[in-house]
Order: structure tokens, then sequence, then C-alpha cells
């Protein structure tokens, strides 16, 4: 691979000969070389530029000039190799340069001019001309600020593209996870000796020889990093690189798989409000039969999701102090699942008639403080996996420890039916415990149900 820069600072480029590119020309992987435009003029003052065409401030180069550099390089390395050539024109008005462009310029291209603008930039008839004229031209940004020249541009480009080139860097894998590598993720932060350094240590995981836990410590790093620096690398994800515990991650940072579109998009979990009501009496009575056992009659479902379900009751559930409705809501809108608890006074038992396990220890821990029901934790059938349960627990537990945290051990409680499976072992995963039965009504049926409890205020 060849490079040819052309600028009126061609000495900028003495740097090239440093490091590992100074290294690959050694060993023939690339060829770099600089030229000065003004070798190109032909007045006494080498004259590059003139003023603006329409007027305005500052200096324009002139087309003919690079016209006559452009061609001469095109044509003394004329098909380096046969290969194809790239006019890279560097200037913040292009795209922005992005790996993939870079990884892309690695392998098909074996011959990149760069043109290096000053003043105000190139005649904007250059890239015009060489586009049409078959070549094809590049025109990148660095990024959203104005420097002086192209140089620091054209340097950036060849080290990003030349550390590609097969041969150039010692460890290939080293280049896979890297940030905006095929991974679409920004990188994990990375540590070596010593193990501590000014009250800093490296995080133990690292030190452990588990590799499996390291490098599920380090794709974590990665996918926080991203959601906190780089969301819009999330958006862009390819969502069938993910895996489970991906998911349930990105999840805890806000994230879901968009059913329909099979990319990431950002959800919130909020306390319920009133505009909520008719979205929560749809949802809630639609997943309501989901947890019923098959036993149940469609007439005391159906009886039971009038009575509890109706927008009046979820105009009580927002409006009474005593309870606290979690929501989890896409960016769109859609309401996708719900928490409702019910907070009693003081440190009072909620659900006293509905089974409430008032005496029980929890986690081996006699309650002190309020027994919280929490009468309903449904999550939208399409959307059951993916760590949508544990986040919404989360922010439930977390808004139930705020409004208990008066007292030392509140308790939270909850009811599911007996047979199921999927909910029990969700419940245990939550960090519940089975801790008896009871006997819950739907319409005038009973229902045999588990009864789960779990201290409320750790995590
Ligand atoms: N008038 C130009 C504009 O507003 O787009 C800026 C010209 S700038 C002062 C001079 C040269 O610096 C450009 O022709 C380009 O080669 C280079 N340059 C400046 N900022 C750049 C960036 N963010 N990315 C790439 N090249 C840049």
């Amino acid at each position: 691979m060849r490079f040819d820069i052309i600028s009126v600072f061609p000495e900028f480029f003495d740097v090239a000969r440093l490091s590992l590119l100074g290294k690959a020309q050694e060993r023939n992987l690339i060829e770099i070389a600089a030229h000065n435009l003004r070798d190109w003029t032909e007045d006494v003052h080498r004259t590059v530029d003139d003023t603006p065409a329409g007027g305005g401030a500052g200096m324009v180069m002139r087309a003919d000039i690079w016209g006559k550099a452009i061609d001469d390089i095109l044509a003394r390395n004329g098909g380096v190799s046969g290969g194809k050539a790239v006019l890279a024109i560097p200037t913040p008005a292009g795209t922005p340069l992005t790996q993939a462009q870079c990884a892309q310029l690695a392998t098909d291209a074996q011959h990149i001019v760069i043109a290096c603008g000053r003043y105000e930039g190139i005649d904007a008839r250059v890239a015009e001309h060489y586009t049409q004229a078959g070549v094809e031209v590049f025109e990148y940004s660095l990024g959203d600020y104005v420097l002086n020249g192209g140089e620091v541009a054209a340097l950036a480009l060849i080290e990003a593209v030349a550390r590609l080139v097969p041969g150039m860097v010692g460890n290939p894998e080293s280049l896979l996870e890297e940030s905006h590598s095929q991974a679409g993720l920004l990188e994990y932060p990375v540590y070596t000796r010593p193990l501590s350094w000014r009250e800093l240590d490296i995080p133990e995981v690292l030190l452990s020889g588990n590799h499996r836990e390291s490098a599920r410590w380090r794709r974590d790093k990665s996918l926080e990093r991203t959601a906190a620096i780089r969301p819009d690398m999330l958006r862009r994800l390819d969502t069938s690189t993910l895996d489970k515990k991906d998911k349930r991650k990105l999840a805890s940072l806000g994230y879901l798989v968009s059913r329909e579109e099979n990319r990431l998009e950002p959800f919130a979990i909020r306390p319920a409000v009133e505009a909520d009501i008719p979205a929560l009496a749809e949802l809630s009575a639609r997943v309501f039969p989901d947890a019923c056992p098959a036993y149940l009659s469609e007439e005391a479902i159906a009886a039971h999701i009038a009575e509890n379900f109706n927008e009046e009751r979820w105009a009580h559930y927002l409006s009474a102090p005593e309870y606290l409705c979690m929501v989890c809501e896409r960016e769109n809108g859609q309401l996708i699942a719900y928490t409702l608890c019910e907070i009693p006074a003081g440190d009072g038992v909620a659900g006293l008639n509905e089974g409430a396990p008032a005496d029980v220890l929890v986690g081996g821990v006699e309650r002190q403080g309020p027994l919280v029901l929490m009468s309903k934790f449904y999550i939208d059938r399409p959307w059951r996996s993916g760590g949508i349960a544990e986040a919404l627990w989360e922010h439930t537990r977390l808004a139930l420890s705020e409004r208990t945290r008066d007292y030392l051990a509140p308790v939270v409680w909850l009811g599911t039916n007996e047979g199921n499976k999927r909910a029990r072992n969700a419940y245990k995963k939550l960090g519940f415990e089975l801790v008896g039965k009871r006997e819950f009504f739907v319409g005038d049926e009973s229902n045999a149900d588990v009864v789960f409890a779990r201290q409320i205020h750790m995590a």
C-alpha cells in the first residue's frame, strides 16, 4: 500500500518515519511519500491560493495547481501493484472518519493520495473533477472541529488505515476487541502493574485467573461505557451479536432489543402518572390471564379483570398515597411492563386478609418495618426475556427502599400461582424466597398460590 501526501508543509510528515509506521516502511509493508504542492506552481512566489469567488474572508486553494499535482502523482504511481487508487481529501465538511471506512480502505485501496488543504480549503471543482473522472474521492472529517490544515487529518488516516494492513500489528487479535472494531462497542478499561496505585486497585476479577469471568466483566464494561459515552453506537449495534447476558446488562442500562426492527432502543422505567391510566388498564387486562392457571374459568378471569383493572381502579391506585406503580415505557411511548405495590402505613402489613406472611423470617432476618405487598408484576409477552424483569424489579425495589427508608428491615411479599413455574423461577432469581402458601380468589374461584418474600433494602 502506498500513501502519497500533497501539502504545502511536506516536512510535517517526517514523523511518519517513527514507530510502527517507520518500521512498516522499513519492512516494505507500506510506502509513504510527502510532496510539496508548491512544486507544481509556475510563478516566482510559488502561489497556491487566490481570493474566494463571490467574496468573503480568507483564501482558497487553486484547482489548477491541485489538478497538476494530483494528475502527476496518480500517473507517476499509476496502478500501484495494479490496485485501486483513492483520492482522500480531509475537510471538516466531510463524513466523519470511521474504523469501518479505514478497514475498507485497508482492504480495497492500494494507493491513497491525500490532498491536504490550508486556508479556506481547496476549490470544490477538484473533488468534482476526479469523481467525474472515475477516481474514488473520499472526503472525510476528523471530527466536528476545525483544524488549520489537512496534515493532522492525513496522518490520522494513514495511521488508522496502515495498522489494519496485514502484518502491521504484531497480534492481529488485539484489533478485534478494540473500540470501533467489529464488536461495534467501545473497548473495556485496561490495566497493568502495579496492582495498587495511589489507592486505586486493579479490579479483582481480572486477577482471579478466571478467564470466563474476566471476559464477562470486560464485556459488561464495554456495554456500560458505550451506553454512557456513545449511545449512538448502541443504536447501530448488530443485535445478533448479543447473548442473553448482554441483553440483561443492556436492560439494566436502559436498552432493549426492539422486537420489530432487531435493533437496540432505549426504554425508561418511571413511576406511573395519570396520563398512563388508559394504557395501564389495557395492559393489565391483557396480561392478567397469562398468569392464571388453566383450571380457572374464562368467566372468573373476566370478572376479576373487570373489577380490578378498569380505569377507575387505576385512577385510584395512582392517586392513593399507599400505592406505588412503576411502568416500563418504550421510546415510542408504549407501556410494556408494570409493578403495583401497596405500602402500609408505619410498620404495618399490606394484604393481611390476602395471606400476608406477617411473621416469617426473610433472609433469616426478622422484619423491622412495613410488610409491602407487590400485588402486580407483569411484563407484556413479547418482552419477557431480555432483562426487563430485572430492571423493572430493581427500579421498584429502589423506589420502595426510598419509601421505607426510616426502617431497618422492611419486607416485600407477593403471591403467584403454585403451578406457574416461570414466575416462581423468575422471583427466585430476583432474590425472593418461598415463605408459604395462600388461597387467592379470581372472580369467585379459588386459586392456589405460593407466597414469596424478600428484604427491600438488600440489592
Ligand atoms: N473553511 C473550511 C470549512 O469551514 O469547512 C475549513 C478550512 S480549514 C481552516 C483548512 C483545512 O484544514 C481544510 O481544507 C482541511 O484540509 C483541514 N481540516 C480542518 N478541519 C478538519 C477536520 N475536522 N477534519 C479534516 N480536515 C480538517
